[in-house]
């Protein structure tokens, strides 16, 4: 029995289906997926396309009687091994379960037990991640083993070889609950393990990114029902679950890839050509049509094949997915991995038909690039000069995150917060700028640490920066144990590395601090100090930003909302210099005026804001006033 057979047969053969029936076993029809497996009554779109695979499938016709529900078609295509069945559920469908009966020509016959399950109260309501949450990013095989059992799996070639950079290395779901308390400690409120679902790759598998079965979590971090306790574990620690979705590729290994349902499932059918990453393409008005197709056709890299959105089954495919896992699971949101790299057709009705199923959903879409002019594009409400329409709530902030690490890595420069500032500019090119996710680094960037060259007191001031604009502040977990990392070329085995205690035997233990350096216990109170401080500063959610165009490496800023709870006005002062600045306070006077002192949230130190204001040398205050 193949693995992805004994997937459905649990649910089958729990449910009391019949497999098979017929006189001779042998010839009994099989269904080796049902995608996706179950449904929900009461969903806002009344459609529901079931992706039948199985042998000779396409031969059969299958019927249904429940109420409510009806086969609105059934279509098949190019392969004989699937069958399309559109499914209407109306709005006064009840949850149960009913028998679809496949039945062919011949007499043979199977019936699936297909369920629509309740769903829970408030789901379509359900909060997404916003302004008053920081997120903490995880890769699940490195952060804690929690089962030891599950470290190298049979069936699956990529076994456990820790010494191994892109080998996998055994952290799992397990690991991710045992420690929540870690991460809720922090002070964080939402969690974004890289992609989780199965990966059955040669080699490089633990990154996630080249799924091979969409509808199923990767045994060797737990199953599909490890990852609905996280999420339920997680909300009890006041933490959100994000899950990465992946729109744009598979892996090659993908179970489609043996038996496509079309010739034209994957782009260029089905094999290699390179995108050539032109993704400002999307709306350049001199843009050749061969450079706008080949950024959203051409494949990512070798071993993971190009989804063609634009066929129909392909796109409700993806979309159905990724509504099934947020029922399913009870996710606070999603994170898509390389966005501008499907369909720009797909996209629009993909985050329409996501916005209409949750209207108060968050998603964050990672479009790399450095352009808020490209980055906007994506952003529900925007304008496009060219037409284009997403309903994308909120992509990641490459913009912002990459000018404050650039500045910081610079060695000297009369001015280094310039770029900053201007970056910060053009925000009035964002319909919803606070609904952006800002960043320190993540797994695909050189550790912070590294880039500001080992500079604590540089670090501390790119965290208090995530940590104080108006956006959704996002973290990289090791980044509070000032990890290290590979600058300048690409090297993602370096930014990678296993998180210290996660890992029975370890002599430095970061849950506990066990073994962690004074230097490294320092930067974990201060990131504990600041994210706790910010998840009770409505200011900081809420309020508004004014700040001051940057003088002789200084940056002064300020968050204030009259309406906010608590302290209304918030001063953020850097100071890059190995000297102690002066600043007139006078320059500041739309915001200073009345005011005669500001509090640091870090230091707990008093200081005063009239006639001059001294910045000391290296550092970044945060002024309650
Ligand atoms: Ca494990
Ligand atoms: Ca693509």
């Amino acid at each position: 029995m193949n693995k992805t057979l004994a997937r459905l047969l649990t649910p089958l053969l729990a449910s009391g289906a019949l497999l098979a029936a017929g006189a001779v076993q042998a010839q009994a029809p099989v269904i080796d997926h049902m995608d996706p497996p179950f449904w929900w009554a009461g969903m806002q779109h009344k459609g529901l396309q079931l992706m039948v695979h199985g042998p000779a499938i396409a031969a059969l016709e299958p019927t249904l009687s429940y109420p409510g529900v009806r086969i609105a078609a059934v279509s098949r295509v190019a392969s004989k091994n699937y069958l399309f069945i559109d499914l209407l559920v109306d709005a006064d469908a009840r949850p149960g379960s009913f028998d679809i009966v496949f039945k062919g020509a011949d007499g043979r016959s199977t019936t699936y037990a297909y369920k629509l399950l309740a769903r829970e109260p408030g789901s379509s309501q359900r909060k997404g991640f916003d302004t008053k949450d920081a997120i903490y990013q995880i890769m699940p095989d490195r952060f804690a083993n929690g089962i030891t059992a599950n470290d190298s799996v049979a069936g699956l070639p990529d076994k456990l070889d820790r010494k191994l950079g892109h080998g996998r290395h055994g952290g799992d779901i397990q690991g991710i609950i045992d420690h929540l308390d870690y991460v809720e400690g922090l002070g964080f409120t939402q969690l974004w393990p890289t992609p989780l679902v199965e990966n059955d790759m040669p080699a490089a598998s633990y990154h996630g990114y080249a799924a091979t079965d969409l509808y199923k979590i990767d045994p060797r971090y737990g199953s599909n029902e490890d990852f609905k306790r996280l999420s339920t574990e997680a909300r009890k620690h006041g933490i959100g679950l994000i899950q990465d979705v992946v729109l744009s590729h598979i892996g090659l290994n993908h179970w489609w890839m043996k038996d496509l349902p079309t010739p034209d499932w994957i782009n260029h059918p089905g094999t290699f050509v390179a995108t050539r990453h032109a993704h400002t393409a999307v709306h350049d008005p001199y843009a050749s049509k061969e450079d706008a197709d080949n950024f959203t056709t051409g494949w990512f890299s070798p071993g993971m094949p190009d989804m063609n959105q634009t066929n129909p089954y392909v796109a409700n495919y993806l979309i159905q997915n990724n509504i099934w896992w947020i029922e399913y699971a009870g996710l606070s949101g999603l994170r898509i991995d390389t966005f501008g790299y499907s369909d720009g057709g797909f996209l629009s009705e993909y985050t329409r038909r996501l916005m209409q199923e949750y209207p108060n959903l968050n998603m964050v879409g990672e479009e790399w690039s450095k352009l808020p002019s490209l980055v906007s594009h994506w952003q529900r409400g925007k304008v496009n000069f060219n037409g284009y329409v997403s309903s994308m709530p909120s992509l990641m902030d490459f913009p912002l995150t990459e000018a404050m690490r650039d500045a910081l890595a610079k060695k000297d420069g009369g001015n280094i917060f310039t770029d900053v500032y201007e970056t910060l500019s053009q925000d009035y090119l964002y319909p919803d700028p606070k609904r952006l996710v800002l960043f320190e680094g993540n797994h695909d960037t050189a550790r912070i640490f590294s880039v500001v060259n080992e500079d604590y007191d540089r670090y501390r001031m790119d965290i208090a920066f995530v940590m104080t604009m108006p956006r959704i502040p996002h973290f990289y977990t090791g980044d509070e144990l000032l990890m290290t990392s590979t600058v300048g070329t690409r090297d993602d085995n370096s930014y990678r590395h296993d998180f210290p205690g996660g890992w029975a035997g370890d002599k430095v233990n970061a849950f506990t601090g066990a073994g962690l350096t004074a230097r490294q216990r320092t930067a974990q109170d201060f990131v504990r100090k600041l994210v706790t401080w910010r998840k009770n500063s409505p200011v900081i959610h809420d309020g508004k930003l004014m700040h001051y165009a940057p003088e002789n490496n200084t940056w002064v800023y300020f968050r204030y909302d009259e309406q906010a709870r608590g302290v209304k006005k918030v001063m953020v002062a850097m100071n890059a210099n190995a000297k102690e600045m002066v600043l007139p306070a006078v320059r500041f006077h739309e915001m200073l005026d009345g005011v005669a002192s500001g509090r640091d949230v870090l230091s707990g130190k008093t200081y005063t804001l009239k006639d001059e204001i001294r910045l000391p040398a290296k550092s970044v205050l945060i002024l309650e006033l």
